[in-house]
């Protein structure tokens, strides 16, 4: 494997900045290119510092999901959970203050506490999901398809989908407005408490960043429930949908309405109030749904045998967050370039990349080539799907598992992913399209040596030119 880091921070010249204290140096310290604060921090253990507050980012989205179901119905083990995860983000805070802490090795294995605190939230927000809404199963989902009123949810919060969908239900308006998901609420679909209901009808648009496209392009009303929001001043196509547009606790713009206290009935009156849907009528379908749970019980032992029997070479993850640009196009000439005995295992929204695409399944067996898990914080399923074969194969590492990760990053919900899988021992990752510019060289260094973390050249023959090979 290549796995060498090319871009050495290109774009930004300052070892480091850092306004953190009142010892700042005028303009910060290192405004003036020193290598280190007054205090004596240097620039290695500053990025550092930053890179685990934003894995905190990260994990604090999925923990406040996390708190949200609990509250509702959690039990003990759960709250349990949660308060670990509670330390840890409190910990790493601490340990971020000035002056606790200049010891190189102490600042990964914070970091690597904050990335077993992204295992333990995904894995407890995946078993609150599937409590609540069941375990997903594979489904075919119309895509670009809509008619009557209609309200586009985007976002990851699936609790706020359900409630809305059992409000419209409550008011005898499900044969009145339609429902439909974008971006990264395009799993819903899988989900058996939310298919029940029948006014749950499709995926529009792409990952989170074409909103401003289809939002503008939307009839009816419109609800963001997580990040990833565009605001109006990095598009003026906002405009034309800012008074349709709904947003959901924490996530907030100027101009949209907030839905409070989850009361549906303003969003639900102004979507009877619109016309009805126009200008939506692809025959497009895609495929979501399949939950690890689900490939494990279906496919478990299907893909033993067909790993054993040859038939299945290698599983690729291929998954993470889109971002706008031609660099991502790069995922998809991977996906299209694997041979026919290979998988592909995605969650996220990079999924949108080549979701499009009929894979097929594996010559000889029934396993379908593509296998979407989810969100992102169903990144976790990756895991327990490799640990659950290598545990039948007899492989005890499983980094000796014919298996090839290829990661989108974009925000801090893919570095707490990124972290989580470097606390398992998880090697071999190659991120991309570019290089975290919060990475210097001797971080870049250590993730070589430790974790023979790459980053993607563009080409993908020259990343993976052996492992694309049947
Ligand atoms: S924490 Fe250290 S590096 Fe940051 S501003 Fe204070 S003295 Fe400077
Ligand atoms: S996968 Fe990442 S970029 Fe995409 S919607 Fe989720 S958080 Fe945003």
């Amino acid at each position: 494997m290549l796995g060498l880091f090319t871009n050495k921070n290109e774009g930004c010249n300052l070892p480091f900045l850092c306004w953190q204290c009142e010892m700042s140096a005028p303009g910060g310290c290192g405004s003036h290119g020193e290598s280190k604060g007054v205090c004596g921090k240097d620039a290695t253990k500053s990025r550092l510092q930053d890179l685990i507050t934003y894995g905190l980012r990260g994990l604090s989205a999925y923990r406040e999901h996390a708190r949200e179901l609990i509250e509702k119905h959690g039990n003990e083990e759960e709250h349990k959970t949660l308060k670990e995860i509670d330390d840890v983000i409190a910990q790493s805070l601490y340990f971020t203050l000035t002056n606790v802490n200049f010891n190189f090795n102490e600042h990964i294995s914070q970091l690597m506490k904050v990335g077993e605190a992204g295992v333990k939230v995904m894995d407890l927000l995946s078993s609150l999901h599937t409590k609540a809404l069941g375990i997903p199963t594979p489904t075919k989902v119309t895509q670009n398809k809509a008619e009557g009123k209609g309200i586009l949810v985007s976002g990851h919060n699936l609790d706020m989908l359900e409630k809305l969908l059992k409000r419209i239900e409550e008011r005898g308006l499900s044969d009145k407005i339609n429902v439909y998901t974008h971006s990264e609420m395009l799993p819903a679909h899988g989900y058996p408490h939310l298919k029940k209901y029948k006014n749950l009808k499709g995926n529009i648009g792409k990952a989170w960043f074409d909103q401003t496209d289809i939002f503008s392009k939307w009839n009816g009303t419109c609800v963001v429930n997580t990040n990833c929001i565009v605001p109006p001043e990095k598009s003026p196509k906002v405009k034309n949908y800012i008074d349709r547009l709904y947003t959901y606790k924490i996530v907030g713009i100027e101009g949209a309405k907030k839905i409070e206290n989850d009361n549906f009935d303003p969003l639900i009156d102004h979507t009877l109030e619109l016309p009805d849907i126009t200008g939506f009528d692809s025959d497009e379908k895609i495929v979501t749904g399949h939950h690890y749970k689900t490939v494990l019980d279906a496919y478990g032992e299907k893909v033993l045998n067909a790993i054993k029997e040859g038939k299945l070479k290698r599983v690729w993850v291929i998954a993470g967050c889109d971002a706008p640009g031609k660099k991502r196009n790069y995922y998809r000439e991977l996906a299209l370039a694997l041979p026919k005995d290979h998988i592909i295992i995605t969650s996220s929204c990079g999924k949108f990349r080549f979701n499009d695409i009929d894979f097929g399944v594996v010559p000889g067996t029934d396993i379908p080539r593509y296998i979407d898990l989810g969100q992102c914080n169903d990144s976790n399923g990756a895991v327990h799907i490799a640990l659950a074969v290598a545990n039948a194969l007899g492989v005890e590492d499983v980094n000796n598992l014919p298996v090839s990760i290829a990661l989108m990053w974009m925000e801090q919900k893919a570095i707490i992913i990124l972290l989580a899988l470097l606390s398992l021992g998880i090697k071999d990752i190659f991120i991309g399209p570019s290089a975290p510019q919060f990475a210097n060289e001797e971080i870049i260094n250590f993730l070589v040596k430790n974790f023979n973390l790459g980053v993607i050249s563009g080409d993908i023959h020259k990343d993976f030119s052996k492992e694309l090979v049947s």
